[in-house]
């Protein structure tokens, strides 16, 4: 056999595998998940390939994966025809090069508690999960470059690999794991059939359970020959094919066992069914199936575009904030898969969206492009500038969507209080409106996108929430504020500051609060940036309540009283001194606010008799 090559692994690989081979982490089975998840990566990429170069896949036509056990040898192998490994591959892939992810998900798991493991395909090291089932795992790939190699690990901190003298892959990658004392249940074809359809529901490649399947067979007369006498084999048939009083009557017959691969999955691409026939359960599943994630998406939005270029989509806003999501801003992309037809392009094409929808996720599926162009081209293609714009509109549609449903959802508590019955305290508090839990988790996205996407600023400008002097726990938009204006308020007011704590104590803010104004909170370093660029909502202008020049709609009387207060005490000694050298001819001396150039005016007091009435009563004096 050829020598073997031995190497080590990288070192933070090392403590990965360390990590995952000594877990306790219950729920084992997520390996089976990364390891198609694998295979169907990689035959997307022979697909890929195949557009460009023909004979790619002259080395195996099929594309599919294959799985089979071993009760025996206490093995499990799954092959794939995908685009294979080359030995440098193997090396490279397999345990030399650690992937930007490695230490995240190290430093995630090793917490006290530990982490949650089935995230592990997210950081991009799913395929060492099989360490958690498996103590001895074997890789044969076939790349349509290299000749067969063999890459094979105890996680004893180094791997072998050798050249493959062993059956013809013909190309593809085949793993076989070497399955733990504990992990039997992987032997167990059931089990395995069950964990395949749920893992494989929406490859979109054929995969291929070997398994038996038990099959009643009529054993022929002459094999039974020696359980019973011919004669009462003969009364039997005179009498009835299908009653028999007695069992062994019955005719004679015995199970045989057949072993063949049967397809578990369907393929079908779910964002190209008609979105009213799909459940949100498969929603749900399909969007953790590519997206690798775990927990639920907030929400998605299924459309086909027609027009100018026609594709299908699907867009999902995740439950969670991906690790890296702002980790490198500038360098993260949307990550929406690109498929057209039925080719997978790329699963993060970048520019495809704008920057600050990277939180999006989805497929996009089209025929309008032309597939047999390089990325770099495809990229530059005018087609991808329309369905960009399109995807922004329906993300944003989507979210808007959200947003109305979350409050429409408000309106209707009093109903689902009474279908939900006694639970429904706990339900409340565990149950947060879905916008604003966008909102906590992707709100920067927002106001980021409010400074970069000036077409659609009036869209996104509705999509922000802020915390304000009279939101309490909650959130207000916009909108809400609008609606809550004081009859005569013309502006909208906030204030910016460096926390809620900060701002709610601020002095600039009692004036307002004595007003009843409400007063938004810009409390996100970021929001102030943002709010240069919305001037207005509505008509109405957004006014710093600590800037210069505070004007309310209701300040004439307001100003005037102070201003009145004021000339008052200033002048109070010369009013004094006037009224002493009337005496009682007038009633009192005050300070006018009436007169402009002359410098005195005298008037009859509010509820004195006026000049004219004084007049004629003189005249009738007696
Ligand atoms: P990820 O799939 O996120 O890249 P994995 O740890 O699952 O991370 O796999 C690591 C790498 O190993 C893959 O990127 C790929 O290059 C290679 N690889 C794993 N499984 C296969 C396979 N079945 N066929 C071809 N390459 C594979
Ligand atoms: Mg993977």
């Amino acid at each position: 056999a050829p020598a073997a090559e031995t190497f080590e692994f990288q070192a933070e690989v090392n403590r990965l595998m360390d990590i995952i081979i000594n877990s306790l982490y219950k729920n084992k089975e997520i390996f089976l998940r990364e390891v198609i998840s694998n295979g169907s990566d990689a035959l997307d990429k022979i697909r890929f390939v195949a557009v460009s170069d023909k004979t790619a896949l002259d080395s195996k036509k099929e594309l599919e994966i294959r799985i089979s056990f071993d009760k025996d040898a206490r093995t499990l192998t799954i092959r794939d025809s995908g685009v294979g490994m080359t030995k440098a591959d193997l090396v490279a892939n397999l345990g030399t090069v650690a992937k930007s992810g490695t230490t995240n998900f190290v430093e995630a798991m090793s917490g006290d508690q530990g982490g949650d493991l089935s995230l592990i395909g997210q950081f991009g090291v799913g395929f060492y999960s099989v360490y958690l089932v498996a103590d001895k795992v074997r890789v044969r790939s076939k790349h349509n470059d290299d000749e067969q190699h063999c890459w094979e690990s105890a996680a004893d901190s180094s791997f072998s690999v050798w050249k493959d003298d062993g059956e013809d892959l013909g190309r593809g990658t085949e793993i076989t794991l070497y399955l733990k004392e504990d992990a039997g249940e992987f032997l167990d074809q059931d089990r395995l059939e069950e964990l395949v359809l749920r893992y494989s529901e929406f490859i979109t490649f054929p995969i291929y359970l070997y398994k038996s399947s038990t099959e009643t067979v009529e054993v022929e007369d002459d094999e039974e020959e020696d359980l019973d006498d011919e004669e009462e084999e003969d009364e039997d048939l005179d009498e009835e094919d299908d009653e028999y009083e007695d069992e062994d009557e019955a005719p004679r017959t015995t199970t045989v066992t057949n072993w063949d691969w049967s397809q578990v999955n369907s393929e079908s691409a779910i964002w190209a069914r008609d979105a009213s026939e799909v459940e949100d359960d498969e929603y749900k599943s399909f969007y953790k199936t590519f997206s690798k994630d775990t927990a639920d998406p907030t929400t998605w939005i299924h459309f086909k575009a027609e027009g100018e270029v026609e594709f299908k989509s699907i867009l999902f806003v995740p439950g969670q904030v991906p690790f890296d999501m702002y980790d490198s801003y500038h360098n993260k992309n949307a990550q929406l898969r690109l498929y057209v037809r039925k080719v997978l392009i790329t699963d993060e094409f970048e520019d495809l969206v704008p920057r600050y929808l990277n939180f999006l996720r989805g497929v996009v599926d089209s025929d309008d492009l032309p597939l047999n162009v390089s990325r770099e081209t495809l990229q530059q293609h005018k087609v991808l500038k329309v369905m960009g714009k399109k995807l922004v509109r329906k993300a944003l549609e989507m979210l808007r969507k959200l947003a109305q449903k979350s409050e429409s959802d408000d309106d209707d508590e009093d109903e689902d209080d009474e279908e939900e019955g006694d639970e429904d305290d706990e339900e409340e508090e565990a149950s947060k409106d879905p916008y604003i839990e966008f909102w906590e988790k992707f709100g920067k996205n927002i106001k980021l996108g409010i400074i970069e996407d000036s077409a659609n600023r009036s869209k996104l400008t509705k999509l922000l929430r802020y915390k304000s002097s009279t939101s309490g726990e909650g959130y207000t938009s916009f909108e809400q504020y609008v609606e809550n204006m004081k009859d005569w308020q013309k502006a909208i007011y906030y204030i910016a500051g460096e926390n809620v704590e900060a701002v709610e104590n601020s002095p600039f803010l009692e004036k307002c609060k004595a007003k009843g104004v409400e007063v938004l909170y810009m409390v996100d370093p970021i929001d102030e940036y943002a709010i240069q660029h919305v001037t207005e909502f509505d008509g109405k202008k957004l006014q710093s309540v600590t800037k210069e020049g505070l004007k309310f709609g209701d300040e004439d009387e307001a100003l005037e009283a102070k201003r009145t207060k004021l000339y008052k005490e200033t002048f109070k000694p010369l009013t004094d001194y006037l009224k002493e050298l009337y005496g009682d001819a007038v009633v009192k001396v005050s300070i006018s606010k009436r007169v402009e150039t002359t410098p005195t005016i005298i008037v009859t007091s509010q509820y004195g008799n006026s000049a004219n009435m004084e007049r004629i009563m003189r005249a009738q004096a007696f």
